[in-house]
């Protein structure tokens, strides 16, 4: 494996430059990483308005370093100036990597990314940071689909260490090997999967809010289930939690992408919790009422 490790290392290109495609929740957050990180970042939304929230969360979180003294203002400074924020293609033509993480819609992703492809060098890769399209069908869109992968984050990025590289059919191996190295860049742990419904983890995490779904249907009480696995059993939070933080949109579109991709297992019959939460506009602590209130 060793051996195999390092022949992949040896086709990873430097990544010097990167951009981020949305200024949202993800691309904030990956800028943050990258600059903190060391790899200056363009980050390219279609609002001003977008492109400030991205740099103001980027401002609080190395407030936050500066505040428990793990960072200077000096450095804090220096991580905010390798962000550059913009509204349109230019300053993005010579970075080495663009991860694109706009609004999870097939339609504007497709057009982005057929977009950005006309604007970088032939050499540079592009990855998607999507939940649950596949990789397979975004990479139509791109002339070259061999320069493309996944490279899904997880929120909130700067605590969450893995990345999943998704490998598509025709994603190449230099593709594959450079994002391996960009996230392990980024202080990331990077997994290389192959591209199916729910990548890696949300293959594993959705039969677990199906059983967590079926205890309510028996009866169960969320905020006991929530104990039970956060204090007794010892993982960081329940899965009503869980899910308020991921957001009950987010945690309802993922469900029904699983239950469509693997119908034997994950097939669904009838509504659950998250269904009900979802309908009733009950979405987290995005809009601060979900499982739990938040204000
Ligand atoms: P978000 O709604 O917070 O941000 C999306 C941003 O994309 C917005 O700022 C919007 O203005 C911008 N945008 C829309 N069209 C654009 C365009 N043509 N060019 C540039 N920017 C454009 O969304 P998010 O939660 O950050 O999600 C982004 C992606 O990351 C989605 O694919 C989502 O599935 C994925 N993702 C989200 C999470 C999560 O927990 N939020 C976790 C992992 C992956």
């Amino acid at each position: 494996v060793k051996g195999k490790a390092k022949k992949a290392a040896k086709l990873a290109k430097d990544i010097k430059q990167a951009a981020v495609l949305g200024a949202g929740i993800m691309g904030g957050g990956i800028a943050y990483q990258s600059a903190s990180k060391g790899t200056p970042i363009v980050m390219k939304d279609i609002t001003q308005a977008a492109l400030d929230l991205g740099l103001n969360e980027a401002a609080k979180l190395l407030s936050a370093q500066v505040e428990r003294g793990r960072s200077t203002p000096d450095k804090m400074a220096k991580v905010l100036n390798n962000i550059t924020p913009a509204l349109d293609y230019a300053p993005i033509k010579d970075v080495n990597v663009v991860v694109e993480a706009v609004v999870e819609n097939p339609k504007v992703k497709a057009m982005v990314l057929a977009e950005v492809e006309n604007m970088v060098a032939d050499d540079a890769i592009i990855a998607s940071n999507t939940s649950t399209i596949s990789i397979d069908l975004l990479a139509k869109s791109l002339k070259n689909p061999a320069r493309f992968c996944g490279m899904h984050f997880f929120n909130p990025v700067h605590k969450m260490p893995l990345v999943e590289v998704i490998r598509g059919k025709d994603t190449s191996e230099e593709t594959v090997a450079s994002v391996v190295a960009y996230a392990s860049k980024m202080g990331k742990t990077p997994i290389v999967v192959n591209d199916c419904p729910g990548f890696f983890v949300n293959r594993v995490l959705f039969p677990y809010f199906a059983g967590f779904n079926g205890l309510l249907a028996e009866g169960g009480d969320f905020a006991a289930i929530d104990k039970v696995m956060e204090k007794q059993f010892g993982w960081p939070m329940g899965p009503a939690y869980l899910l308020d933080v991921v957001g009950l949109d987010t945690g309802h579109h993922a469900q029904a992408v699983m239950a469509e991709g693997f119908p034997d297992r994950m097939g669904k019959s009838g509504k659950d919790a998250i269904d009900v939460m979802y309908e009733a506009g009950r979405l987290g602590q995005k809009n601060s009422k979900g499982f739990y209130q938040y204000s």
